[in-house]
C-alpha cells in the first residue's frame, strides 16, 4: 500500500521531541571565480579552510575580518558534499516528525539555484548527475528511505512569491494568485487556499514537478526582466508515515507522523539594499526588501528568544511559520562570490547570514 493517501482520522500525531536551542544552522557556500570575474582580473577577497572548515575569512586592503558559521563550503565542496554536510541530517528530522527548511540566501549569480535545485536531469541509467543540488537529492534519498516504512504517502507544491503575490507553480491555470488565511485548527499555520499539493509515489514524479515548476519560472522571467533574482520560490514535501511509536509498541498502536521539509530558493540579496529604483521597479524591490528583511528579523527574534516573531510582516515569513521558531529546524546557506567586484554585497550576505546565527558572537576583525 506504499505511496497511498493515509487517512488523517483517528490518527494521532505524535509531538515531535523536544530539541535543543540549536535549531538554526547556518552554512556559508563560496564557489570559485566565474569567468567574467577572471577575466576583470577581480581579485580573490574570501578565502575558506577547507572541507571541514567552519571559518569564512575576508581580506580586503588592511582588513581582515573572519566569520564563524556551523560549516563553511568552499569551492572544493561538490554538490554531494553539500547535500551530505547540510541536508541529510534535516531529511532525518522530517521523518522523525518535524518541519524543517532550507534556505539558500545570497547575491544573484553566487549559486543559490545551482545548491538547491543544480542540474534536474537524470542520466541514461535513471540516476541523478553529480551536478543534481539538494531538491533532487532530497527526493531520491527521501523514497530510498520510507522504502522501508510500511505505509507512508508523500506530497509535493511549489510556488513563487513574487512582489508579494503568491504563484502556483504546478498548477495549469497559469497567473492564478493564490491567497493565504489563517488555519483555524492551528493558530501557528495558514492555508493557501487553491494550492496545487501533488501526490507522489517516486522520485521521478517529484523530479518532474520540480522541472515542471522550475521552467514555468523560466518563462516567466523571459516575459518580465529579473524577475528570477526577485523572486522566491518554495517547493514543499509533506510526508505522513504511519510508524509504530516504540514507547507504546505493547499496545500495538500505531501513529502517523507528519513532517515537512521546505526547499526555498531566495530571491537575490542585492534585492535588499537596492536604491535609487523608481516607479514599479521601486516598488518590487521595496517588497522583495519587505520579505527578505522580515525573514531575517524573524530569524534573528528567533536566535534572540524574543516573545514577539514578527512573521505576519511579509507573506513568505507568514507562509513558513510553521516550519520557524519553536520545534523546528532551520537551515540557511548563504552563497557567496569569493571575488573583489562583489565585496560590499558579500560583506552584507555574510553580516545577514551571521545575524542569523548569533548575535552574541561578532566576526574578529584584525586591523593591519
Ligand atoms: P543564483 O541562483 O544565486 O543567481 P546560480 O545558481 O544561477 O546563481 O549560479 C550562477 C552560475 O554559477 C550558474 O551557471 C551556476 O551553474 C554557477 N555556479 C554557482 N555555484 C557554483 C558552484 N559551487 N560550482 C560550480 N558552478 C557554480
Amino acid at each position: 500500500n506504499n505511496g497511498s493517501r493515509l487517512s488523517m482520522r483517528n490518527a494521532t500525531a505524535p509531538q515531535a521531541p523536544h530539541c535543543p536551542a540549536s535549531n538554526i544552522k547556518v552554512y556559508v557556500r563560496c564557489r570559485s571565480r566565474n569567468q567574467r570575474e577572471v577575466k576583470e582580473n577581480s581579485d580573490v577577497v574570501v578565502s575558506t579552510q577547507g572541507i571541514k572548515g567552519k571559518e569564512v575569512i575576508l581580506k580586503h586592503g588592511n582588513t581582515t575580518k573572519t566569520y564563524t558559521f556551523d560549516g563553511v563550503l568552499g569551492a572544493e565542496s561538490d554538490q554531494e558534499s553539500v547535500y551530505d554536510g547540510v541536508a541529510k541530517d534535516v531529511l532525518d528530522d522530517m521523518l522523525k516528525g518535524y518541519n524543517c527548511t532550507i534556505f539558500a540566501y545570497g547575491q544573484t549569480g553566487t549559486g543559490k539555484t545551482y545548491t538547491m535545485s543544480g542540474d534536474l536531469q537524470t542520466n541514461i541509467n535513471g540516476k541523478l548527475t553529480e551536478e543534481a543540488g539538494i531538491m533532487p537529492r532530497v527526493l531520491f534519498d527521501l523514497f530510498g528511505r520510507l522504502s522501508k516504512v510500511p505505509e507512508y504517502s508523500v506530497k509535493v507544491s511549489f510556488i513563487e512569491l513574487y512582489n508579494e503575490d503568491i504563484i502556483d507553480l504546478l498548477s495549469e491555470d497559469d497567473g492564478r494568485l493564490l491567497k493565504i488565511y489563517d488555519d483555524t485548527n492551528n493558530k501557528r499555520s495558514v492555508v493557501i487556499h487553491g494550492m496545487d499539493e501533488v501526490y507522489i509515489k517516486t522520485p521521478e514524479e517529484g523530479l518532474d514537478l520540480v522541472k515542471l515548476g522550475s521552467n514555468k519560472r523560466k518563462v516567466a522571467t523571459t516575459k518580465c526582466n529579473d524577475r528570477s533574482s526577485r523572486s522566491h520560490s518554495v517547493f514543499t514535501i509533506t510526508v505522513h508515515m504511519k510508524i509504530q511509536d516504540p514507547i507504546r509498541t505493547k499496545t500495538e498502536e500505531e501513529f502517523v507522523t507528519v513532517g515537512k521539509l521546505n526547499l526555498v530558493d531566495l530571491a537575490g540579496s542585492e534585492n535588499i539594499s537596492r536604491s535609487g529604483a523608481t516607479n514599479k521597479r521601486a516598488r518590487e524591490a521595496g517588497m522583495i526588501n519587505q520579505s527578505l528583511l522580515t525573514l531575517g528579523r524573524v530569524i534573528n527574534s528567533l536566535v534572540e528568544n524574543s516573545l514577539h516573531i514578527p512573521y505576519r510582516e511579509s507573506k513568505l515569513t507568514r507562509l513558513l511559520q510553521d516550519s520557524l521558531g519553536g520545534q523546528t529546524k532551520t537551515r540557511i546557506i548563504a552563497t557567496l562570490s569569493p571575488a573583489k567586484v562583489s565585496l560590499d554585497e558579500t560583506i552584507s550576505t555574510l553580516e545577514y547570514a551571521h545575524t542569523a546565527k548569533s548575535i552574541k558572537n561578532r566576526p574578529q576583525v584584525n586591523q593591519a
